[in-house]
């Protein structure tokens, strides 16, 4: 396993539409792994392959907290089959977009469909954190960041102050 470097605002890369992949091989294994490694050493709660350069629908998440047993959780090819009509606003952040925080209204349950780290098909039904962070992570796949739903103003503060964050 390896530590990777995530990429950050404004870095063109973020904007791609991530790939689907054919399938869950050693290789792919390989990535999760790195990419679950970056995630925690950020530290963060969730990564998408592309944050560190890789343009697959591949993403990585851990919701425990701090204290608690870690809890890895693996989406290759992840899709929304259904969302709530009701939503909810929470104060995101992300590690493309350091030390910046805004809220952002999302639907406030999903039903999600992908495979996990062995290649099994999976269903489920996510609410809460889980439903924020799959929906923003997914955003990535498609090339969008959470600041993509704010206002333009809000949206170029972001980028200006990860700019001077990263030159300093
Ligand atoms: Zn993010």
């Amino acid at each position: 396993m390896a530590i990777r470097e995530i990429l950050t605002v404004p870095n063109p890369l973020l904007k791609q539409v991530s790939e689907p992949v054919a399938g869950v091989d050693d290789e792919l294994r390989a990535l999760m792994d790195d990419m679950l490694e970056t995630m925690y050493d950020a530290p963060g709660i969730g990564l998408a392959a592309i944050q560190i350069g890789a343009p697959k629908r591949v993403i990585v998440m851990d919701l425990a907290r701090e204290g608690e047993e870690k809890q890895p959780r693996y989406f290759v090819n992840p899709e929304i089959v259904w969302r709530s009509e009701e939503t909810s606003g929470y104060e995101e952040g992300c590690l493309s977009v350091p030390e910046y925080y805004d809220e952002v209204q999302r639907p406030s349950k999903v039903k999600i469909r992908y495979l996990n780290y062995r290649g099994e098909a999976i269903e489920e039904d996510a609410e809460g954190l889980y439903a924020v962070c799959i929906q923003h992570e997914m955003d990535h796949l498609d090339g969008v960041l959470f600041i993509d739903h704010l206002s333009r103003l809000k949206r170029e503060q972001a980028v200006k102050k990860v700019k001077k964050l990263k030159a300093a």
